[in-house]
Order: structure tokens, then sequence, then C-alpha cells
């Protein structure tokens, strides 16, 4: 009985999109390119308490890396180190997804990489123009698993 459970509960995340489970882009904490890590900056950073702080240039929707907390780890505030000079430093990695993706196809791929925050895009068409993509939010392994583990609380 419990397999069944399993098994209708994986059915349903397949119609589930990487959009309904998502953070919105503007409720995520990130930082500009251009700014300096700061006596400030450093404890704001440790007072919102994420792991990833993804990495904008001048708009929010325009991602150019992403740092991870303990990045931050060894920094003096009175050096005021650029983003931009940790950024180009550790270098890691971005991955992208499409809002449409289904959760369980983005839960495979978390599964089999080591990025597990993927920033997402929507295709937006123009007038005259090639479609851009844009991106809308931030999704991570946990936003998925919140999901399924709801999921699996509903059909008790
Ligand atoms: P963390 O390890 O930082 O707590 P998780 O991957 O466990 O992050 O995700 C917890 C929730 O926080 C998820 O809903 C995720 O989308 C969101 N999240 C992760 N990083 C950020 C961020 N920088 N700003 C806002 N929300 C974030």
């Amino acid at each position: 009985d419990k397999e069944k459970k399993i098994i209708s509960g994986a059915l349903d995340f397949n119609d589930i999109k990487v959009r309904e489970v998502m953070t919105k882009l503007d409720d995520v904490f990130m930082l500009e390119l251009h700014s300096c890590l700061n006596f400030e900056t450093i404890a704001k950073i440790a007072q919102e308490g994420y792991s990833r702080i993804p990495v904008y240039e001048e708009t929010r929707d325009n991602i150019v890396g992403l740092l991870h907390v303990k990045d931050f780890t060894l920094l003096d505030p009175d050096d005021n180190m650029p983003v931009e000079a940790l950024l180009k430093f550790y270098n890691h990695a971005r991955i992208f997804c499409d809002a449409e993706e289904t959760i369980d196809e983005r839960f495979e791929e978390f599964r089999k990489g080591e990025t597990h925050l993927a920033f997402v895009y929507d295709i937006v068409d123009q007038p005259d123009k090639d479609p851009i993509k844009k991106c809308i939010g931030i999704v991570t392994l946990e936003d998925i698993i919140e999901e399924l583990v709801q999921m699996e609380i509903y059909d008790e």
C-alpha cells in the first residue's frame, strides 16, 4: 500500500512545473557585481542565512554568477573586497532551467549533478524579434523535495 502511494505520488509529481515551486526573483537575496563586501554587507549575508547567493549585474534579472556562503568565511571586512573579485576567484558553475520543466525532470537533473540550485528562465516573445530568455527566479532541490513531501502528506 505504501508503494502504491509512492507511485501515485510520483505521477502527480510529474504534472507540477518548476514555475510553481520556485522562489520568485523579487524574493531572492542577491548581491550586485560591483558592490563591495564591507562589514554591513557581510553582516547582512550572515543574517539572511542562505547557503548560496546569486550575483547580478545592474538589473536583477541579469545573473552573472553564484557565491557560496563559505566563500565569505575568510574575508576581512576591512578589505572591502569587491564581489566581482570573489566571483572570479571561485567561479562556481551556474545552471539554468526552463520554468515549464516538470519538477520530476528537475529532480532527476539535480540528482545527477553537483549543483542543487538552478536559475529559472521564461521564454519571452518580443515583437519583430527572436524570443528572449528572461530569468524569473531560482529553484533548489529543497523546493522540489518539499513539494514531494507535501504531496505524500496530503495522500495519507
Ligand atoms: P539554503 O541552503 O540557503 O537554506 P535551500 O536550498 O535549502 O537553501 O532552499 C531553501 C529555500 O530558500 C528554497 O525555497 C529556496 O528557493 C530558497 N533560497 C535559496 N537561496 C536563496 C536566496 N539567496 N534568496 C532567497 N531564497 C533563497
